[in-house]
């Protein structure tokens, strides 16, 4: 017999007609913890898209090249994983957005906006990579347990496949 899908269920256990109420210690006594709840995050990242010719290979297949920067190889979450630039302001206005994502990850709810920067645009648009204000950045998005704390060792353009 299942018994926990049977008899003692989580948030109600039939204690009464359960074979085990002899031995149980806790008769139905121990309570579910309530879990955390849910809080939101909100984060801007810029999508900065150049062709090759841009970057000066013109005799390149003509493909695209997307910025992106590696998070800190001393991060414990997700070290050295190449990621879209940070916005500075996560506001993104409904005009400039390129996409946004909801992702929950735990007890947060990220709000994810994108938008569309241009090369010349992309350093007064997003936090400076290995700045302090990256480092506060990823601090904020990625939680108060310190695993953010630094800013990103690199960044570059490099070779990807972007529609649009
Ligand atoms: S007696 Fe114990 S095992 Fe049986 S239903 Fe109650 S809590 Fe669950």
């Amino acid at each position: 017999m299942e018994l926990g899908a049977t008899v003692c269920a989580p948030r109600n256990p039939q204690c009464p007609v359960c074979p085990l109420m002899a031995d149980c210690k806790t008769r139905g006594e121990h309570k579910t913890p309530r879990r955390a709840p849910m809080i939101s995050r909100a984060v801007g990242y810029a999508l900065s898209v150049r062709t090759e010719s841009e970057a000066g290979k013109r005799d390149g297949p003509g493909g695209r090249e997307v910025l992106l920067e590696q998070r800190p190889a001393q991060q414990t979450v997700m070290p050295g994983m190449w990621e879209l630039p940070i916005l500075l302001r996560a506001d993104v206005p409904e005009k400039d957005l390129r996409m946004t994502v909801r992702h929950a990850i735990m007890q947060v709810n990220y709000y994810v906006r994108v938008r569309t920067v241009f090369e010349d645009d992309i350093e007064g648009m997003t936090v400076e990579a290995g700045s302090a204000a990256g480092a506060a950045a990823r601090s904020s998005r990625d939680g108060a347990d310190g695993t953010g704390a630094q800013g990103a060792d690199a960044r570059a353009f490099v070779t990807g496949s972007v529609d649009g």
